[in-house]
């Protein structure tokens, strides 16, 4: 499933293939990928992508001149965003995909958004759980509401974090993992963030100190920087736009880790379940 690196790493990728360019038609391969919107078509034609917005893993593209006309898109579980430019040169990521992946429309192509110029966005989704959706203001600015602040913003207040995280009784990864808290980490990052701060992942969140809260606050910031940094980790499920592996796999200290040696203490990594998620740490040096 790609997570907040491999969906900003695709935006970020999107965002030079699709800005300013005018959608001519919208061709939708399956309802339930756009709502069962029957007149999508209808809503978009015309309009010029202005900007791509993000929160969480949430994609929102706004349009010229639109203040009430939104498309929100979740890649969710298998989505693949790709373009197929001018040239038939195809950036596209999401899903991990195959050389027939870019034959497209593929057969898991569910919505093609062709663009005046002839270049066509594709968004494929093998399991249907993803979705391409029109909405208006006010239903974009409820899907918003549902995300905290992320932990990579300029402005994410660290001490407001370590306030809240006091108030939870839940596990600290199940407190890290609530998009409605802090939005943006994942399985993968919220055990590599624990990690960093020596904090043990089953730790109950009210126990978890004001310096470790801060030590926490950091290190997902960072964790998630760097992994977006290089393009996002690559796990059977995702490849950048550019059809590239992400590579912060490489960088993984406990996700995915277990038996291997802790890189700061040589004890041994551990799988447990927490959370409802595998969940990876160091006994030797997470408190
Ligand atoms: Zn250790």
């Amino acid at each position: 499933m790609p997570e907040l690196p491999e969906v900003e790493t695709v935006r970020l990728q999107l965002l030079r293939k699709v800005i300013g360019k005018t959608i001519d038609s919208v061709e939708v391969f399956h309802n339930k990928t756009v709502a069962h919107d029957e007149v999508i078509e209808e809503k978009l034609r015309d309009k010029t992508i202005a900007d791509i917005d993000r929160v969480g893993k949430l994609m929102i593209f706004c349009f010229e001149s639109e203040d009430d006309l939104f498309l929100l898109a979740h890649l969710k579980m298998t989505g693949q965003f790709f373009y197929v430019g001018a040239d038939t040169e195809v950036t596209g990521g999401g899903h991990s995909m195959t050389a027939a992946d870019m034959d497209l429309p593929m057969k898991h192509t569910r919505v093609a958004f062709h663009f005046t110029d002839h270049t066509t966005l594709y968004f494929n989704d093998m399991r249907l759980f993803g979705y391409t959706k029109v909405v208006n203001r006010s239903e974009m600015e409820q899907a918003k509401a549902g995300f905290g602040p992320e932990p990579i913003s300029d402005n994410f207040d660290c001490e407001w974090f370590a306030d809240r995280l006091r108030k939870r009784k839940t596990p600290v990864k199940a407190a890290l993992l609530d998009q409605s808290f802090i939005a943006g980490l994942g399985n993968i990052y919220v055990d590599e963030a624990l990690w960093r701060a020596g904090v043990r992942p089953t730790r109950r969140a009210d126990r978890v100190t004001k310096k470790e809260a801060a030590a926490l606050c950091a290190a997902a910031g960072d964790v998630m920087k760097e992994s977006i940094a290089v393009g996002g980790t690559t796990f059977q499920h995702f490849k950048d736009t550019g059809g590239e592996n992400g590579n912060f796999t490489d960088y993984l200290k406990v996700f995915g880790q277990h038996g291997t040696k802790c890189p700061r203490c040589g004890g041994t990594i551990k799988k447990i379940r927490c959370a409802g998620r595998g969940t990876h740490y160091c006994p030797g040096c997470q408190k």
